[in-house]
Formats: C-alpha cells, structure tokens, sequence
C-alpha cells in the first residue's frame, strides 16, 4: 500500500533542474507542485514568447518528472483550484491534503526569497530551504570576496573563480598565457568567418498562447504560436549546447561584441534561457566548450574559448553575487537622478534612429538582443537620454527571454546605468555614434548622420553624449577614467559647445520624434 505523502516540495519555474538531488529516485513521501499563477504573469509586462517558454518549459518538467516515478501537482493558468499566488496556493494544498513538511528550492529572486521566508513563518509545519545545485558560487561569495572593498571587480572575481575551479589554468598559470584576450577580441564583423545558422526550435504552444490570451494577461512582442523557436527542455538545451560548441564557439570571441542589421544572432549562444530556468547548468556547458575546444581541429584559439568562460564563470556569477551583495538597495538606486519617461518607440521600433530600431524590433520579433545591443545602444540611449532607471528596469525585465531579476537588475541598473554610482562599471557604459559605427553596420543605412554632432541630421547619440557629460560633470568629473573626456569637452570651440548642448536639448524635448 502506498503511504500517504506527507512532504510538499515547491519548484519554481525557473528551477528546472533535473539533476537535482531531490530527483534521484521517486518518493511516496513527497509531492512536488508547480504552478502557473497571475503573481508572476503579471510582476511586470512580459514578452508573449517569454511567458511561453516559461509555461512550456515547466509543463514538460512536470511530465518528465511525473515519467520518472515522481508524483507531481500541476497547477495550470486557468485550474480553478489556482489561486494565482504561491503563497496561497501552498497554504490551499497543506490545508486539503495534511502535508507535515513543507520544502522549497532557494529562490534566486529577492522577491520571492522575501515572500517564501514570509510565507514559512506563518505555516503550521516543519519547513526547510534547500539549495538549487545550479550555480558555482553561494549567494554570499561575491560580498565576503570583496568584503572591506569600494569597488568589486568583475577581474579580479574571475581569476579567483578560474582558480577555484580549475578551468582553462596550467597549475596556478592562465592557460595561454594570458587572463584576458579582448584586444583580439570583440571586433567588428569583417565577414571572414560565416555565420552559421542558428539551431531553433519549433515547439508548437499555441495552447498556451491561448490560455494566456483566455486570461487576459498583458504581454509584449511577437509569436508564432506553432514555432516557439526556445529550448524548452534539457534534450533542446542539451542540443544547443552540442550545436554552439562545435559550430558557433571558433568565432564567438572575436564577434561578440560586433553587431549587424541582417544578422540577429551572429555567433552567441542563445543559451540563457536554458540557463537561467536551470535546464543545464553552467559547470555542464562551461566543460562542454572547454572540451570541444581541446578536441577541434583544426583548433580553436584561445581567445574563443576564454572569452566565452569569462561569460559564465566570470559575469554570470558575478552578476548573480552582486545582486545578493546590493539588495535591496540596488532596486532602488538612481546616482544621476535620471526621471525621464521611456520614449514610445522601446514598446514599437519605430524610430528613425536605425541602431534602436533594429535592436528594439528585433527583441519584439524573438525577446532576445545580445549583450552589446542592449549595452551600447537601448541602454547607452536610455542612460544618455537621462531615462528613470525605474522604467528602464521595467523594459529589460519584461522583453528577454532570459530576463530574471537577479541577473537583469545588476545588469540593468549597474551595468547599463550606472544607478549604483560605480560599484561595478568604474565608468558609465555610454558612447557616441563613433563606438556605433565601428561596431555595426546600422549607420550606413540612418537618415541620420554619424559625424554630426549638431544641426540638420546630426545623430542624436553624439549630441546627448556630450550633453549627458555636461549634465553630470559634478557627479563625474574625478573619475579618473572619464577625466579625459571632460579635457576634449572643454578644449572644444565654445561656440560648437553651446551647438551642441542646444541641438541636445531640442532632441531632448522630443525623444518621441527621434
Ligand atoms: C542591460 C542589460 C540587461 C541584461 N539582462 C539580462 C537578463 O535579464 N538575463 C540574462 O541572462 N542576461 C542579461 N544580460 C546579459 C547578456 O546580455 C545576456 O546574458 C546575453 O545576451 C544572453 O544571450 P546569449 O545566451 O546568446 O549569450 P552569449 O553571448 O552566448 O554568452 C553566453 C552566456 O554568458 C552569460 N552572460 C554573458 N554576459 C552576461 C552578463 N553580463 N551577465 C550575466 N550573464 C552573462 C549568459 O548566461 C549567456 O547565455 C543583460 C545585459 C545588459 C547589458
Ligand atoms: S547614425 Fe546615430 S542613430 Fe543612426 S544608426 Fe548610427 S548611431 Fe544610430
């Protein structure tokens, strides 16, 4: 006879790790519950294709689990049993069916670490967190790395990390060398190497698309109902994986920061969406790159691989140790003071500016824009263009398919805007149209011209970048890395000064129109 189960263990949409120790073999003991619930659909207004991915990706974890003897309570969208929030759907299920513990994956978002503490506290039985068994680094390494430091970093944190995990070293030396390989790094694209075809998928979630339509939620973006282009499985992830590493991995260092109006992918990985819902984990796919680069022949260049470890094991986990060393306060962060409203064209693509209209369509057509274009053009505008942080957070969290909080805010508000005032970047990320059309091709076809920086057609980013420096000249002025910008500044005529701070403002009073 079957005992009756008496532990309730919660997984969250984005803990799908299959390799969990929780999973190693069935327990009559234990249900699992996953849910689909209004609280998340709803924290922020998200990308179709994102909600999509996320509900697909959970329903086969279900069934896969449910397949390998696990017993499991799936809570769709429209279940009227689904109170839409995690909280009560917990206290619902222990109430009907007399669980004596209740157990929970550490939660990566402060948001809901918050709402599951709450939440134990008021229940009346025996709970217990347990770690996700995703990442390389705990919560708490990253602050008790840089403890006593003003500025963390991200260098120093992955020489540490290459050497704690033993990747790419020769004893205690960089293999190669070298710890760092950017100067053959992030070049333009030359159309030496052939881009290859990306790897998508054709999931069919059409009836998902309509259960979430049947609800009312509010998304953005694009979709093909049939032809979710997403992993949503470890098989999928696993395949692209296999695809990146033996296709894609010879050029991505040397492309990764190029960007290319035809092209939507170039040579990334498309791999944070499987990442961030933990269908591999990044120990997986940082060996499986390591690996195909020893084996390649002919062989890949170190810089390939380098740059691509210093991604994950570098930024990724980075990233993740920044955002629990500055919650909550990063949240809220805002140095420059910056209230401006997000302009129209980030919800439509319609500007004539060529660079934000074929990085901001291209993240409605398929949720996804590499890192550059969301460094150097939607956020470098954001941040020129003195956009509230707030609303820029909103954006970032809701268009990316990957888009989570505790990796898109450090990036977002640290990275890209510079709101915590210098923990991380030691100078705000911006640029004019110089950086843009040394980088991309999206100049040659703007009504707006590059080298102007005032009058007729004059590109927008060279007049705001100027007027972005003016602006916060006490806020920015000693730092010693942007100094040198402020002696070409002042050393300029002052009459083209005056044309371009003027032709700033007259942008400035109408981003709409841009
Ligand atoms: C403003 C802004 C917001 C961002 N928001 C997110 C987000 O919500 N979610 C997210 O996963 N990434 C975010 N990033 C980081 C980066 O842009 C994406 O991880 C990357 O574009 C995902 O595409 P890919 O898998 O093809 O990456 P690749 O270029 O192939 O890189 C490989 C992997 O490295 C990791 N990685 C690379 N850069 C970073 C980084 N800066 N931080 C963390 N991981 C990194 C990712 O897991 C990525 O899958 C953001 C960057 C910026 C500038
Ligand atoms: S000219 Fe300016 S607005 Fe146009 S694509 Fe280049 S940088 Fe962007």
């Amino acid at each position: 006879m079957r005992s009756k189960p008496s532990i309730l263990r919660l997984i969250l949409g984005d803990q799908l790790n299959e390799k969990h120790s929780w999973f190693k073999q069935p327990n009559d003991d234990v249900i699992y519950v996953m849910m689909e619930v209004r609280q998340e659909t709803d924290y922020t207004r998200h990308h179709i294709q994102k909600i999509a991915a996320f509900f697909s990706a959970m329903r086969s974890f279900a069934e896969r689990l449910k397949s390998l003897g696990h017993q499991v309570i799936y809570l769709r969208l429209d279940d009227p049993d689904n109170r839409q929030s995690i909280t009560e759907n917990i206290q619902y299920l222990i109430e009907q069916k007399n669980f004596s513990q209740f157990e929970y994956l550490l939660p990566d978002e402060f948001r809901l670490d918050a709402q599951l503490r709450a939440l134990v506290q008021t229940l009346p039985i025996r709970s217990q967190p347990v770690d996700s068994e995703h990442f390389l680094t705990e919560r708490q390494d990253l602050a008790d790395f840089f403890h006593g430091k003003k500025r963390y970093l991200m260098e120093s944190f992955y020489r540490w990390m290459r050497k704690q995990h033993d990747i790419l070293m020769d004893h205690n030396n960089p293999v190669g060398g070298k710890w760092n390989f950017d100067q053959k790094n992030r070049q333009a694209y030359d159309h030496k190497a052939p881009i290859p075809s990306p790897l998508l998928f054709e999931n069919d979630v059409s009836e998902i698309i309509h259960g979430i339509q049947n609800e009312g939620v509010r998304t953005l973006g694009e979709i093909q109902p049939h032809q979710l282009i997403w992993s949503v499985t470890r098989d999928q992830a696993l395949e692209l994986l296999d695809h990146f590493v033996n296709t894609v991995l010879p050029a991505f260092g040397t492309y990764q920061d190029a960007m290319l109006s035809s092209n939507w992918h170039l040579f990334h990985s498309r791999l944070s969406f499987a990442l961030n819902c933990k269908l591999i984990d990044p120990l997986e796919v940082i060996q499986a790159a390591v690996e195909a680069w020893e084996a390649q022949d002919p062989p890949i260049e170190i810089q390939q691989i380098e740059g691509f470890v210093r991604q994950i094991l570098g930024w990724r986990e980075y990233m993740r140790g920044i955002y629990w060393a500055l919650m909550p306060k990063l949240e809220s962060s805002n140095f420059f003071a910056h209230t401006g409203d997000l302009p129209s064209f980030y919800w439509t693509g319609s500007t004539a500016m060529n660079c934000m209209h074929k990085a901001i369509t291209q993240s409605l057509q398929y949720a996804y824009a590499h890192h550059i274009q969301r460094l150097m053009i939607t956020g470098n505008f954001a941040l020129l263009a003195g956009i509230d942080p707030n609303a820029v957070d909103d954006w970032y969290l809701g268009i990316y398919i990957d888009a989570i909080q505790w990796v898109e805010l450090p990036n977002t508000r640290a990275m890209s805007q510079f709101s915590d005032g210098g923990q991380v970047a030691t100078k705000p990320y911006v640029s004019s149209a110089r950086y843009i059309h040394a980088m991309s091709d999206y100049c040659e076809n703007c009504i707006y011209d590059w080298k102007k920086r005032h009058g007729d057609g004059s590109c927008p980013f060279n007049s705001l970048y100027w007027d972005f420096f003016e602006r916060h000249r006490g806020l920015l002025q000693k730092n010693p890395r942007v100094g040198m910008m402020y002696r070409t500044w002042d050393r300029m005529d002052r009459s083209q000064r005056k044309k371009i701070l003027a032709q700033a403002h007259a942008y400035q009073n109408n981003l709409n129109a841009l």
